[in-house]
């Protein structure tokens, strides 16, 4: 029998009555023959909820113990979801991420997937049970609770349906899938009917929250199909799928906007083997995720070198620059936590020119200044003042018509 894997995100659960309707559907694919298996986030605002309360009893609160209270808002879903369908007459049962050893890191607050045990879930499965996982948790080798970071859900469901072959991956959430830009910043954007893994791997790397960007790499990996959809309704979403030739013909696919970011730079660097390397060893040792980073060279003995991170990894990003500075001789240190990154993405890029002009342009006649601007193969990034970044994101979703079905493009 094939396996389903279907993964209800907060929105979709987040009260008695989306949850019995999410149950519902995990019933119906079940009577179509299908051996299902949910994943489920935590109901409504709930991550939100324990974060505010973790920071009222101190407001540095240790990550093992973050993830240890964050975990709780999926555990009340996937008990709740099983209680929902045994209500309808239909054997189901929960498990926490430790209980189906959803093996991870000990990275507390971002931590990544190693292994998955499928044996719990394949002997439930076999006996007609539906199985419900708890999303964006998982337990380290000494047995410590894990949270894969803010939205993690989608990973724990891509990486169970590629640890369970399963024949597809429906990510049910509140939005009809995949838009040209999250909707609730560029409101003319038009869903998507699919994207490839690459296109919306740097989407979701740039911000556009609609899936956890780790579920993206799992899911080229190991090929899984995956379907955002609505939880709403019955209409089809956006597949994410590998490549495919037409989609080269289409210049920009989608646009993001990154309000999050914060860019550290060192001035006047000795520019000489090994000082970058001494750099960001030292932040991978502090465990911090950095971004784009861009070197240039001012003069035959200095460089001037900078990165962007997370804003909520300034704090220790600036700790670890400020003890660096002497050992790469490095003049002034400059911190900006007041940019946006704007960024256009498309697998059309590699064999189209032109992006970067129309783009520069948008930009220049919306009077938007552009502070740096980095690009891969098949995306370009600005950053720009944030209080220019809506107005950025706007224009240039507009220059390359993200408000129209591709079709209708010039
Ligand atoms: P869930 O709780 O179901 O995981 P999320 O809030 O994590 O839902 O993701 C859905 C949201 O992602 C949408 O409501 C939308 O605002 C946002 N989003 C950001 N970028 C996009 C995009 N390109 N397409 C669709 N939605 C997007
Ligand atoms: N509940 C977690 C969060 O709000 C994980 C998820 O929803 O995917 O980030
Ligand atoms: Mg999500």
């Amino acid at each position: 029998m094939a396996v389903l894997v279907q993964k209800f995100g907060g929105t979709s659960v987040a009260d008695a009555q989306k949850i019995r309707r999410a149950a519902g559907r995990a019933l119906n694919a079940a009577k179509q023959g299908f051996q299902v298996v949910v994943v489920a986030s935590a109901r409504g605002h709930q991550t939100d909820h324990l974060i505010a309360d973790a920071l009222e009893v101190n407001p540095n609160p240790p990550k093992r113990e973050m993830d240890m209270l964050l975990s709780t808002g999926e555990q009340q879903t996937v008990s709740l979801f099983a209680m929902a369908l045994e209500g309808m007459g239909q054997k189901a049962i929960s498990f926490t991420g430790a209980q189906i050893q959803m093996m991870t890191d000990n990275s507390y607050t971002k931590a990544r997937i190693q292994s998955i045990g499928v044996d719990r879930i394949f002997n439930k499965l076999n006996e007609g049970y539906i199985v419900i996982v708890a999303g964006f948790q998982g337990v380290d080798e000494q047995g410590n609770i894990t949270t894969l970071g803010r939205g993690g859900s989608d990973t724990s469901a891509v990486a169970l349906a590629a640890a369970l072959k399963a024949q597809m991956c429906e990510i049910f959430t509140d939005v009809d899938g995949v838009y040209t830009s999250d909707p609730r910043k560029y409101p003319k954007a038009v869903k998507m009917d699919q994207i490839s893994y690459d296109e919306i791997l740097e989407l979701a790397s740039l911000g556009a929250g609609v899936m956890h960007s780790r579920s993206i790499e799992f899911g080229k990996k190991y090929n899984v199909i995956i379907h955002v959809r609505s939880s709403m309704n019955d209409s089809k979403g956006t597949i994410i799928t590998h490549e495919v030739p037409q989609m080269e013909g289409i210049l920009v696919s989608g646009a993001t906007i990154q309000k999050d970011l914060a860019k550290i730079g060192l001035v006047d660097v000795d520019n000489k083997p090994g000082n970058a390397a001494k750099v960001f060893a030292q932040l991978a040792e502090a465990k911090i995720v950095v971004n784009d980073i861009i070197q240039t060279e001012v003069s035959a003995d200095k460089a001037n070198l900078s990165f962007t991170c997370a804003k909520s990894d300034l704090g220790d990003a600036k700790k670890v620059i400020e003890k660096m500075q002497s050992q790469v001789n490095c003049k002034a240190i400059f911190v900006r936590d007041d940019i946006a990154e704007v960024s256009v993405v498309g697998v059309g890029m590699r064999s189209h020119y032109g992006v970067a002009t129309k783009l520069f342009k948008a930009l220049a006649d919306a009077k938007v200044n552009i502070d740096s601007i980095t690009t891969s193969e098949i995306r370009i990034s600005c950053i720009v003042d944030l209080k220019d970044g809506d107005k950025a994101l706007t224009v240039v979703c507009d220059a390359f018509e993200l408000d129209k079905p591709v079709d209708q493009r010039k």
